[in-house]
């Protein structure tokens, strides 16, 4: 007599094997643009966007594992406290450059707008923010995309370009000043890079942006002097303002 397992629901399995593969990489798992969740390559959740992040990033951020395709658990360590908001102003920071990224809240950048705004996700967000905030970056002004003038546009798309290379996708530190939103509600925030870039810095730097001076902000001496600093190096749009 031959001994045979009994059927087992396809779905069923899937619990049971963590090492069934996520994605690409082992330590990958998905995300969607507006989901609380995170999922296995193949669930049907992922239809509409699909976001790569790794597993112990999705866990920081607070996204939870899917209750359809059964993620695998984050790897047992230390809980991350959820961070609050952290402001640049009360920090006594003068200069952009951080000293203080861990104490930084996290957030996902889903979506990417133009050179100067991004959607963020932010699954346990500080008290006041919400799971998806508009982003506008602070302290800087990229051209718009809506330009006609064709040296306008091109530096648009270039800055909206920049953006989208350094951001999209990625897992943020967010770093707040004096005023938290804008008049249209758009959250207004330094965005730093793991490597602890600024990427508003950073377009000014390259001569994507212009600074904002309209309100005041703790690094604007540094903004003006990056601008002023790219404008005598002909970097990006001072390029085409001096043809
Ligand atoms: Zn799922």
């Amino acid at each position: 007599m031959s001994f045979r397992l009994p059927p087992v629901p396809a779905l069923a399995l899937i619990g049971l094997l963590p090492a069934l593969p996520l994605g690409a990489q082992a330590d990958l798992v998905y995300v969607t643009e507006t989901g609380l969740a995170y999922h296995r390559a193949g669930c049907p959740s992922l239809q509409r966007t699909r976001l790569p992040v790794a597993l112990a990033e999705a866990v920081e951020l607070g996204y939870a594992s899917c209750g359809v395709c059964l993620p695998p658990p984050p790897a047992a360590g230390p809980a991350v406290a959820p961070r609050g908001l952290y402001r640049v102003n009360l920090a006594g920071a003068t200069r952009c450059e951080p000293g203080e990224l861990d104490a930084m809240p996290r957030a996902l950048v889903v979506r990417q707008v133009d050179g100067d705004t991004v959607y963020v996700a932010m699954p346990r967000p500080p008290e006041g923010l919400g799971t998806r905030e508009r982003l506008r970056l602070l302290g800087v002004d990229c051209p718009e995309l809506g330009r006609t003038n064709p040296d306008a546009r091109q530096m648009a798309l270039a800055a909206s370009e920049f953006t989208r290379r350094r951001l999209q996708g990625r897992v943020v530190r967010l770093a707040f000043d004096w005023r938290l939103r804008d008049r249209y509600g758009r959250l207004l925030a330094y965005v730093y890079l793991p490597d602890g870039s600024c990427h508003n810095a950073e377009l000014l730097r390259e001569g994507y942006a212009q600074a904002y001076t309209r309100f005041p902000f703790q690094f604007l001496e540094e903004f003006r002097a990056l601008q002023s600093a790219a404008r005598r190096q002909g970097r990006g749009l001072w390029a085409a303002a001096g043809k």
